[in-house]
């Protein structure tokens, strides 16, 4: 789909399943992937200016099998890690395969997001793993929040976080635990008294609300006893400035799916989370499954594109990666300042105690979401 005209930014609203529902009345999409090969074939008949039965022929007499020895045909599966190895290397790679059962075995390194989309592209699922015929696609844009001092940043451009494909029959749950933000990582709390008893305690351990905005409707993560709905404030401020005209309205997250919706392509959504981490979100694209798209639909949402950070460096050895950072540092020339672990510890304490006024709070860095997601 695409937006109505060149002056709109955005497409008129659309039903996802009203758009499948169509779709599957205008266009044949039963039997992707056998069309997609005689597709290919006649292709390739057009190009060569033969007949696709001499295309056929070519294709068998030429295939990868015809370049094997006899003492070849033992079949070996390259996602195989044979047992009992004598080589290090090669146990540690079968213990992490093991350890991630969703992972595209048969690459030889870590797969990493942006040719995610293309090394899942031929991989095979078990057939309840297979995505649903006739399922829509949706891309969504996510974007990094916005600042909270707009008078400082006004004019800068929102930059990407991350983007997912996702099916029009997964649920908004879905694409809310696949989003990642630093929000989501930090660790609260001040630590320079006692800093080898930082809990790994993460905020999403314990801040679990979350809500998408679309279309004047709150859908609210509450799938946990403890979560809030954090809409409320803003439903409340509406009703009270309108005076109950055009209020909004609220659903649960997680009985929604993207065939559900309304939406408008291209249009600004809300990702709210961690109580006020706003991200922008926009849907860019809604089209059909097809048979070049990933068919496991395990691996979705599929992150198609993100944004890479640069690493926070240790100001120290500027060798690690922060670990640390702290405020009104006697110790240090700036504030805020960063330090790695061995650094930090080292500068500030001797047989555990304080050696100076300092602030100190665990930092995580956002580098650590340049490594690979599998
Ligand atoms: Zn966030
Ligand atoms: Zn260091």
């Amino acid at each position: 789909m695409e937006v109505a005209s060149s002056s709109e930014t955005f497409s008129p609203q659309v039903h996802v399943q009203g758009f499948v529902d169509e779709a599957v009345k205008t266009l044949d999409v039963s039997d992707l992937y056998s069309k997609r090969d005689i597709l290919k074939s006649v292709t390739y008949a057009a190009a060569m200016g033969v007949s696709i039965e001499t295309v056929d022929e070519l294709k068998s007499v030429c295939s990868m099998e015809t370049l094997k020895c006899p003492l070849e045909d033992v079949h070996r599966d390259a996602a195989e890690v044979p047992t009992g190895t004598e080589l290090v290397t090669l146990g540690l790679r079968k213990r992490y395969l093991d350890s991630k059962p969703n992972i595209n075995k048969n690459c030889k390194f870590t797969v990493l997001s942006w040719n995610q989309e293309h090394a899942y592209q031929d991989v095979k699922p078990p057939p309840e793993r297979e995505v649903k015929p006739q399922s829509a696609v949706l891309q969504v844009a996510v974007f990094h929040p916005s600042k909270k001092n707009r008078q400082k940043h006004k004019g800068k451009r929102m930059r990407l976080a991350q983007e997912y494909r996702v099916l029009g029959y997964q649920k908004l749950t879905d694409l809310r635990d696949a989003i990642t933000c630093i929000a989501d990582h930090t660790i609260a709390g001040e630590y320079s008294e006692r800093p080898c008893n930082v809990p790994d305690i993460r905020a999403k351990d314990i801040y679990k609300s979350a809500y998408f905005f679309i279309e004047n409707v709150f859908y609210n993560d509450l799938r946990y006893e403890d979560n809030r709905d954090l809409s409320k404030n803003v439903r409340e401020w509406k009703q009270n400035k309108h005076e109950g005209k055009g209020s909004y309205t609220t659903q649960n997250m997680e009985d929604v799916k993207f065939n559900d919706l309304h939406i408008r392509l291209g249009y600004p959504y809300l990702y709210c989370h961690q109580g006020d981490c706003e991200h922008m979100i926009i849907f860019k694209d809604l089209r059909m499954f097809h048979a070049d798209d990933c068919r496991d639909e395990g691996l979705y949402p599929l992150m198609v594109d993100r944004y890479r950070f640069r690493r926070q460096m240790c100001r120290v050895c500027a060798t690690f990666t922060a670990k640390w950072v702290t405020y009104d540092d006697q110790l240090a020339e700036e504030s805020p300042c960063f330090f790695c672990d061995i650094c930090f510890k080292a500068l500030h304490y001797k047989d555990q105690t304080k050696l100076a006024d300092f602030e100190a709070y665990p930092y995580v860095d956002m580098g650590i979401f340049n490594i690979a997601i599998v």
